[in-house]
């Protein structure tokens, strides 16, 4: 599969991840090389490669991907809040091309970001 990434073997239970939410829509599970004491990505059940492509979702399903990030981040406990971040394409160092949203918290983090 040409356009097969890292998070489609996840998400079909190929490779193991460590899963911290599911619902219908949405997987969330923890970076493998995390950013900060809790980094989290969270991708919905359907694919698409980018930020840039969320258009291609109906209103409705991407609703329910943004309320999956936001129940991913609660059960994750940032009582003190937490960053939700897209990295898009070349310049936003987007390296997985399936959209996915990171969960960043744990600490005080800085910005501007890098
Ligand atoms: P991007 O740079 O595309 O915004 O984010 C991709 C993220 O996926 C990176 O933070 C990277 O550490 C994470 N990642 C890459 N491969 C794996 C993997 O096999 N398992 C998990 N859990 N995370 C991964």
């Amino acid at each position: 599969m040409a356009d097969d990434t890292i998070f489609d073997k996840i998400i079909r239970g190929e490779i193991p991840a460590d899963i911290v939410y599911e619902d219908e829509a949405v997987l969330a599970f923890r970076d493998i090389n995390p950013q900060a004491p809790v980094h989290v990505v969270v991708i919905p059940k359907k694919k698409i490669t980018g930020f840039d492509k969320i258009s291609e979702f109906s209103a409705d399903f991407a609703g329910r991907y943004m309320s999956g990030v936001a129940a991913a981040a609660a059960k994750l406990g940032l009582k003190d809040g937490y960053r939700v971040v897209f990295n898009n394409g070349k310049d936003g160092q987007q390296t997985v091309e399936y959209i996915h949203a990171h969960i960043l918290g744990g600490r005080q983090l800085g910005w501007p970001p890098g």
